[in-house]
């Protein structure tokens, strides 16, 4: 099993080409990895295979598309203030499934709190109403998108107040008492719960790909049963396999780790080359 996880940020758009724009990236990678015969899989399924629920068959010559934060260019297609018209992600899912018959998938990350996105919308985006959590429903019940946690706030250092016991925000790490990591995880989990039931959310990415020793060592493995998750995502550039950490598993981030369609086929090559 060598899965690459891909990561965009939708959020991510200060131009309209590749290097500016992960609406534009994801477009053109889409594309790449059907040219190159690799399939695209649920996230859910990669973790069944890691769990020994499904054959790694099911995952074999296939990559994984996730989405982090949760905004409307998620799903929406937007004016962009300074950049123009802006296909949202589920468009270009859809496009792309259109044009080639191919199955495709993604899983939205998402920021969990109302408060703290209704912030954001206006300390990150332009203060337009673009945080909103009105697609989430109709998000899974398609199909297309699965929603998933991203914390209950990010602990983002714009928010006036986090979770954080102390404040110290910008950063995940700072997450590592029972109480902070409770309220970050479980009572994310509650909520998004709440509001797709009958789905269970049961995957996490870790804001600014950081999880403190605490987290990973203490809270996520002895309190499964509050947290319900079965596994959380991290930023390190590698494919899931089965020797991956559960509560710390690869992904690779467009703009990070790879900046134009050629470094992404590098990196496809090089991911999936033991497969
Ligand atoms: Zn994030």
């Amino acid at each position: 099993m060598r899965v690459p996880v891909l990561t965009y940020h939708s959020n991510n758009i200060s131009g309209n080409d590749y290097a500016t724009n992960d609406h534009v990236a994801l477009a053109a990678d889409l594309r790449l990895i059907h040219r190159k015969g690799l399939r695209i899989v649920p996230l859910t399924q990669v973790v069944d295979v890691l769990m020994g629920g499904a054959s790694p068959s099911t995952v074999a010559h296939a990559v994984a598309i996730t989405f982090d934060d949760g905004s409307w260019f998620d799903w929406h297609d937007l004016d962009h203030p300074t950049c123009g018209m802006q296909r949202g992600f589920a468009g270009i899912l859809r496009d792309f499934s259109g044009e080639t018959g191919a199955f495709v998938h993604a899983t939205s990350f998402v920021i969990v709190s109302p408060d703290a996105r209704a912030t954001l919308d206006r300390t990150c985006l332009a203060g337009l109403g673009w945080w909103d959590d009105d697609w989430w429903v109709a998000a899974q019940r398609e199909g297309l998108l699965s929603i998933e946690s991203h914390s209950w706030d990010h602990n983002h250092h714009t928010l006036p107040e986090t979770a954080q016991r102390e404040q110290r925000k910008g950063t995940f790490l700072t997450i590592d008492t029972y109480r902070d990591a409770d309220a970050e995880v479980r009572a994310a989990a509650d909520w998004l719960d709440g509001l797709l039931s009958p789905h269970r959310s049961s995957l996490l990415a870790w804001p600014y790909g950081e999880a403190s020793r605490y987290m990973l060592d203490d809270y996520l493995p002895t309190h499964q049963a509050e947290h319900r998750l079965r596994a959380c995502f991290g930023t390190e550039p590698a494919p899931v396999e089965h020797s991956s950490a559960r509560w710390n598993l690869p992904r690779f981030v467009c703009g990070s780790h790879w900046r134009t369609a050629g470094e992404l086929d590098q990196l496809l090559i090089a991911a999936t080359e033991r497969d």
